[in-house]
């Protein structure tokens, strides 16, 4: 599919605390092939199909960021590869790697990388983000209730030999992978995959318990450090994460702590649904619409004063803190709705 393109460049986005926008976290659909414990319920609703953005307003969207300076595009859901037709939409992306934007990426449970890989290469990513909690068959499915990890090992495979990079995300959550985090570690450093751990965040309603879930990764760093010199490293990313490198295995690994650490300072991210509801912090209730001025005009202008708009009112950070032995800051909304 080819990107339609704005000729005209526009002012870069910059919010009111002086932060420049360059890296649009998208989500494809809020379809998903697992039901992750913290993430989905088992019984999850989805959108009707018309709600969400067609592949060709997809596409108008991210020319349009890409206009206004936007240089990083990940694509996530829901489980984006389950979205039909996509391929063509990342090749139009693709293709504008190295001129529009330094890099198009995804993040995935995994499941369709056998099916997707080469063409993924082909088409002009080359790094992804692989969600993986654990190792062990039957913890696995009870943790993405449907899923099946031969068939995500398989895809991981499938990755590697086409030539992306992959880092694995893992969900921190207490008393079940707590103990088993230092051999993923070491089994994603030993095929040359960096491992991220993730705070569990209070992002919807999942009918189990979050607070009893969530166990503070400066804890865990205290347990990795008997096993592995962890030494510090300079953020390079401007995001969330920060990196350590494991001396020992030469790999790194990334924590990722809204909950015990604040990282909103230095945020260059905004957020787009897959039904066009941009959300410029993932931990504030705000978003405006982007579906309505892309379906009122073939024209542009209303959809950029929408993004004006949405811009100028970024919040300064969010509010997710524990307090009184209670996960406060809680979102309404799903992290299959935002993407992650
Ligand atoms: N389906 C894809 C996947 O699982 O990688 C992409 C979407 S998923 C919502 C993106 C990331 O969010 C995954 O790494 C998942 O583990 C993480 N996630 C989902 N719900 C979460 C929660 N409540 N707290 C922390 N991370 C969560
Ligand atoms: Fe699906 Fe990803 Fe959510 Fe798991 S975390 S249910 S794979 S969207």
């Amino acid at each position: 599919m080819d990107m339609p393109l704005e000729t005209q460049t526009q002012a870069p986005l910059v919010d009111a605390f002086g932060r420049t926008i360059t890296y649009l976290r998208l989500s494809v659909t809020d379809r998903c092939d697992f039901r992750c414990v913290y993430c989905m319920s088992e019984h999850m609703t989805f959108l009707p199909k018309k709600d969400l953005l067609t592949l060709e307003e997809l596409s108008r969207l991210c020319s349009a960021f890409m206009a206004r300076g936007v240089r990083k595009i990940r694509l996530s859901g829901g489980e984006p590869l389950v979205r039909r037709g996509l391929l063509s939409f990342i090749e139009g992306l693709g293709a504008e790697v190295g001129s529009g934007l330094d890099e198009i990426t995804l993040t995935t449970n995994g499941s369709q990388l056998g099916r997707f890989a080469d063409d993924l290469y082909a088409a002009g990513v080359r790094r992804i983000n692989v969600s993986l909690d654990t190792l062990d068959d039957a913890k696995f499915k009870d943790i993405t209730r449907w899923g099946r990890l031969p068939q995500v090992l398989a895809g991981i495979d499938a990755a590697l030999a086409a030539g992306l990079a992959v880092k694995i995300n893992t969900v921190a959550v207490r008393g079940f992978n707590d103990t088993e985090i230092p051999s993923l570690i070491a089994w994603a450093h030993g095929r040359e995959m960096d491992l991220t751990l993730i705070e569990t965040m209070p992002m919807g309603d999942i009918e189990d318990d979050r607070f009893g879930q969530y166990l503070p990764l400066s804890d865990l760093r205290q347990t990795l450090e008997q096993h592995w010199t962890l030494t510090d490293l300079p953020d390079q990313t401007g995001g969330p994460a920060r990196y350590v490198r494991a001396e020992q295995t030469g790999g790194r690994i990334g924590f990722i702590t809204p909950l015990t650490h604040n990282f909103c300072e230095s945020c260059n991210r905004i957020r787009v649904t897959c039904t066009g509801e941009l959300y410029t912090c993932l931990g504030q209730p705000g978003s405006i619409d982007l579906r309505n001025p892309l379906r009122l005009s073939d024209d542009n202008a209303l959809l950029h004063t929408a993004i004006d708009t949405a811009i100028a009112d970024k919040p300064k950070g969010h509010d997710f803190r524990i307090q009184d032995g209670k996960m406060i800051g809680a979102m309404d909304r799903h992290m299959s709705v935002t993407g992650g």
